[in-house]
């Protein structure tokens, strides 16, 4: 009797404990709608929606998630995350911590005091300091960067599927899905001093949220990626500069091509989203096409997104820059690049202008129309034509190609509106 009444107690606390949200459809197998943006060029893009019912994986573990994407194999896989998964643990599952990764007597106070420049001066760091934080960061990339092969589909279960720490790495890979993923605090225990960056030297780390490198038809859809947990603005000053922990959320280089990622949330981080990482990659001239639609960028410092080379659409975004936050700007023209802007909006706090929301580094070209800035339209471009006339060049209307595949394009206030509402991780409808 006691045992029955506790079998009907747990079968009840199961039922309630199922979120609404889990009665959604399935996911997994869904394709890239036609014409859904860049990834649907051509062969379109289906990830591992041709997986036999061998490679239709549920993980709830790191351990799980490494054996289900198989090495970055490319044979047609599904993967379903169900909860929370830390990359930062051992194979038995337990939390590693930056002590647990450092090896070869490395310690930050012994890295600082080594390459001080006021001591060190100038010159890239090496010797036993460096060696060891080299070996540190090895110890923590083989726990966190985790390679996604061609034809893979890896989606979240419900609306509280989680990859803490990871550094997802498509690379060399074509044909791949992410979706409703909450990825979070892609951390580097052991950032590199870089005395040569932008004039007073500037701390690197090595992990995005996601990076795709060499990746072709890759379609990233209502995930939110964020520092979530660890933010930059909480690290110390070391040397005169802040010491970031995470590189980008989103990045996008050496040749990746024939990309979209829509209603997604990229927040509370420095750079988002690089698209093309040198200005001398000339082998991605007539790559790097990438589309943005429908997602939110918030309390983000710099790179939404940032394009060399690629021709890039970027419709139907909403931008938001609380009061008080860290800005520099959203928009960044880079060499060669083909940036077509339609109906964005943007939120700003009052000491934020127009001007601000375009930086051009040896930029030729942005096309814009649509814009909407706090409610109001405006002319991105004739705007920063007129401000930068003394420093940077004009930027011209012509990009040199015009976007074709692509769904509806909404007016700006009525994208804003829909894309707070439902992009990010939780919010397939
Ligand atoms: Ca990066």
């Amino acid at each position: 009797m006691r045992l029955r009444q506790i079998a009907v107690a747990t079968v009840v606390l199961g039922v309630l404990c199922v979120p609404a949200h889990a009665e959604a459809r399935d996911i997994s197998r869904d394709t890239l709608p036609a014409n859904d943006g860049w990834a649907a060029y051509g062969t379109g893009t289906t990830g591992g929606s041709a997986a036999d019912d061998a490679h239709v994986h549920t993980v709830t573990d790191r351990a799980g998630l490494v054996r289900a994407l198989d090495g970055g194999s490319d044979t047609p896989k599904i993967i379903k995350v169900a909860g929370t998964i830390d990359a930062n643990t051992d194979d038995d599952g337990h939390h590693l911590d930056c002590a647990d990764y450092a090896t070869d007597g490395y310690s930050l106070k012994k890295y600082l005091a080594a390459y001080d420049p006021r001591t060190w001066g100038s010159a890239k760091p090496s010797g036993a300091q460096e060696d060891a934080r080299q070996a540190s960061a090895a110890r923590q990339a083989e726990r966190v960067t985790l390679p996604v092969g061609s034809n893979t589909t890896i989606v979240g279960l419900g609306d509280s599927a989680v990859l803490k720490g990871v550094n997802l790495q498509v690379k060399n890979a074509n044909n791949v899905i992410i979706r409703n993923l909450d990825l979070r605090d892609a951390y580097d225990c052991f950032p590199v001093w870089q005395p040569n960056t932008g004039g007073l030297g500037d701390w690197k780390t090595s992990y995005d949220n996601i990076w795709l490198t060499g990746a072709t038809h890759v379609w990233i859809d209502h995930v939110t990626a964020s520092d979530k947990g660890h933010p930059d603005a909480d690290e110390p000053t070391y040397f005169a500069r802040n010491y970031l922990r995470h590189d980008g959320l989103l990045d996008i280089t050496n040749g990746s091509d024939l990309v979209t990622v829509s209603w997604s949330r990229f927040q509370d981080h420095d750079k988002a989203m690089l698209i093309g990482n040198s200005d001398s990659a000339t082998g991605d001239r007539g790559k790097l096409r990438v589309t943005l639609h429908h997602n939110q960028f918030e309390s983000v410092v710099q790179r939404a997104p940032r394009v060399r080379f690629g021709q890039v659409h970027v419709y139907d975004n909403r931008y938001v820059v609380p009061e008080g936050s860290e800005y520099r700007y959203s928009l960044g023209v880079s060499t060669e690049s083909g940036i077509y802007a339609e109906n964005n909006a943007f939120h700003t706090p009052g000491h934020i202008e127009v001007v601000d929301l375009v930086k051009s580094w040896n930029g030729t070209a942005l096309h814009q129309t649509g814009t909407l800035f706090n409610g109001y339209p405006v002319d991105l471009l004739a705007i920063y034509d007129a401000y930068n006339s003394g420093s940077e060049r004009d930027l011209t209307a012509d990009v040199g190609w015009t976007p074709t595949l692509h769904g509806k394009i909404d007016s700006a206030a009525t994208a804003d509106r829909e894309v707070a509402r439902g992009a990010g991780a939780g919010r397939i409808p």
